[in-house]
């Protein structure tokens, strides 16, 4: 099987070389930019399967580098940050990253999070397969990922993704927005709870036709989310 290939955009020679020798070890094939616009020329060239970014580049930052990503394609991004206060505007995944790391970290906590990301964004075959969820006027598909509404595909973040899929599996069954933090992100002591809130107002602008009076990613005042088909 071939070996899953991330990129790592850091400008610190020495943190880029150790976390890089530890995804090495795991099994995983590395690569190196060490500025955002190196980066873009190596994602053109070839699109790695994960890339681990730091948020302060030289030329292109990690923002900058996020958004041009996000324009193009859903190659899931790990932040790296050393800023606390940025960490709201990555954690609200605003920006389009899938999960984030604060400065000072162990090179053994990337690899896990890298391993987990993979695994919830490119699930293995052989793995379980689950079955589209249909409906009238959407269809849901866990292996492409894909929405389609009204014949229409919907691009969205693995993120959006996973936070729709577990509403969507469970209709009418209300999610309080730790409920999903536990089983989209996994971590509910670790990422502000709003995160979940601006995952679902994006959600609605890309699949909701008014997303100021949604018909499907539904708020319970005072309680949490519910998907109605
Ligand atoms: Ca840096």
């Amino acid at each position: 099987m071939a070996k899953d290939l991330i990129l790592i955009v850091e400008d610190e020679p020495s943190i880029a070389e150790v976390v890089g020798l530890y995804l090495n070890r795991a099994g995983y094939q590395v690569t190196f930019a060490r500025d955002g616009l190196e980066a873009q020329n190596k994602i053109e060239s070839h699109l790695p399967d994960l890339i681990v970014m730091d948020l302060m580049l030289p030329i292109v930052d990690g923002f900058e580098l996020t958004r041009w990503l996000r324009d193009r394609n859903d190659v899931p991004i790990i932040m790296l940050t050393a800023r606390r206060d940025e960490v709201d505007r990555i954690a609200g995944l605003e920006m389009g990253a899938d999960d984030y790391i604060l400065k000072p970290f162990s090179p053994q906590e990337v690899v896990s999070r890298v391993r987990a990301v993979l695994r919830r964004t490119s699930p293995k075959p052989g793995e379980p397969s689950e079955k589209p969820l249909s409906y009238p006027s959407m269809e849901i598909d866990p292996q492409t990922r894909l929405v389609t509404i009204d014949k229409r595909e919907i691009t969205l973040t693995a993120k959006e993704f996973d936070t729709l899929w577990l509403l969507a599996q469970h209709p009418r069954q209300v999610f309080t927005r730790n409920h999903v933090l536990e089983r989209v992100w996994g971590i509910s002591d670790y990422i502000d709870p709003s995160t979940v809130t601006v995952h679902i107002r994006r959600l609605r602008e890309k699949i909701e036709p008014d997303p100021s009076n949604p018909q499907h990613l539904l708020t319970v005042w005072g309680v949490g989310y519910k998907f109605e088909p």
